[in-house]
């Protein structure tokens, strides 16, 4: 049907383990090895190519049409370490194949067609999606650590700002991926229209109670800080479940003090972190946490605001069309949200935004099993061709 497997694997010669994972962090040579391959597909298929300090690589197709606004697609380059063949690099793939499509069908666009390849969309020192954000002006010159960071990489603060963009000239971006989580693939469906990505709210949780011996104080007499952080936690499982299927909550970090064998723990701290489309729903979260939190009289509990992303809507004509794009393909599409981060979401700061999902075999992601079947991922880059077809034909 298309070539994007074979792009794909193409893009996979870099950063390839023994094992069948992929490490490409950011700014290595493995990952300057994936931007040399995308780039050389690039200028086969016709763009013109530029590189940013940023690290980001960007193809332009100029259009025939004059006046029209840049249709953009964008994914990563770079992956978690150990990672798998799919996530970031088959938004590449998929755009890329759109390209080559174009020159095979002989079709030229009214509308400038823009690729980008994005760099640090993983966690990493300079902070997630750091390549868009780079792009769309999101990077404070203020955060910290970041100078230090960049003189790692052999870049400065004032390089980065430089890589901002005017985004006057585009009429959209586009991004496919793979959902990475088990939805699509539990429901038997192809294809996933990504109605927005949800938010990320996180607190610092301290439960402050009295360290004392661990043999001689009776049970009735103690203020065991891990004792009650246990049933804040727990608590707030079963409340998060209550509140909502979609809406999810974390703790993934705890410590400890003093965090000895024999002292009853005087303090613990942990992190919530909750995710949903609809801030309703984490406020609600919240309140009930800071309830059950009032109600465990052993300790005193501290509940301070840390992150506090929002979510992104994804733009609901971008959603039609690519709803009907895939109708077309013979697909059957399903709107869903995306629980994880992407480069969407700092563009969608600039331009409207549209996101195509594809399944992930049993929700895996970030390991060596992620794996996307190969008629999935056709289907997936049959759908970003329609879709730019037929945003090709509007204003
Ligand atoms: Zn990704």
């Amino acid at each position: 049907m298309n070539k994007v497997n074979e792009i794909l694997n193409e893009i996979g010669r870099a950063g390839r383990a023994e094992d069948g994972s992929y490490t490409r962090a950011c700014y290595s040579p493995e990952y300057f090895e994936a931007v040399d391959i995308t780039e050389k597909l690039m200028r086969e298929y016709g763009m013109v190519t530029s590189r940013d300090a940023a690290g980001n690589l960007r193809g332009v197709l100029r259009g025939a049409g004059l006046g029209h606004k840049s249709i953009i697609i964008g994914s990563h380059l770079d992956t978690v370490p150990s990672g798998g063949l799919f996530d970031g690099a088959y938004g590449v793939a998929g755009g890329l194949e759109v390209v080559r499509k174009l020159k095979e069908e002989g079709r030229k666009l009214r509308h400038t067609l823009e690729l980008y390849a994005f760099n640090a969309e993983e966690s990493n020192p300079l902070g997630a999606t750091f390549g868009s954000r780079a792009v769309t002006g999101l990077v404070s010159p203020e955060q910290p650590g970041l100078a230090e960071a960049l003189k790692n990489y052999g870049h400065t603060v004032d390089e980065i700002t430089a890589c901002r963009r005017d985004f006057s000239d585009a009429k959209c971006y586009l991004e496919l991926h793979i959902e990475q989580g088990d939805y699509l693939f539990n429901e038997g469906l192809k294809i996933g229209v990504v109605s927005g990505i949800v938010s990320v709210i996180s607190y610092r949780v301290t439960a402050i109670g009295h360290s004392n011996h661990a043999g001689t104080t009776m049970m009735k007499n103690r203020h065991d800080a891990m004792v009650a952080m246990a049933r804040l936690i727990t608590e707030a499982d079963k409340r998060c479940r209550a509140i909502d299927d979609t809406l999810v909550l974390t703790v993934g970090t705890i410590k400890c003090w003093p965090g000895s064998e024999n002292v009853i723990p005087g303090k613990v701290e942990c992190t919530f972190e909750m995710r949903h489309m609809e801030k309703s729903k984490t406020d609600e979260l919240i309140k009930e946490i800071r309830e059950i939190a009032d109600s465990i009289d052993t300790v005193k509990f501290e509940i301070v605001n840390m992150i506090n992303k929002g979510s992104v809507s994804c733009d609901a004509h971008l959603m039609d069309v690519i709803g009907a794009a895939a109708k077309e393909a013979g697909e059957k599409p399903v709107v869903m949200p995306s629980g994880a981060g992407h480069d969407a979401n700092p563009m969608a700061h600039r331009v409207p935004i549209g996101m195509i999902f594809v399944p992930s075999k049993d929700g895996l992601s970030h390991c060596p099993e992620e794996w996307t079947e190969p008629q999935d991922t056709e289907a997936g880059a049959e759908v970003l061709y329609r879709t730019v077809l037929a945003l090709d034909a509007e204003d």
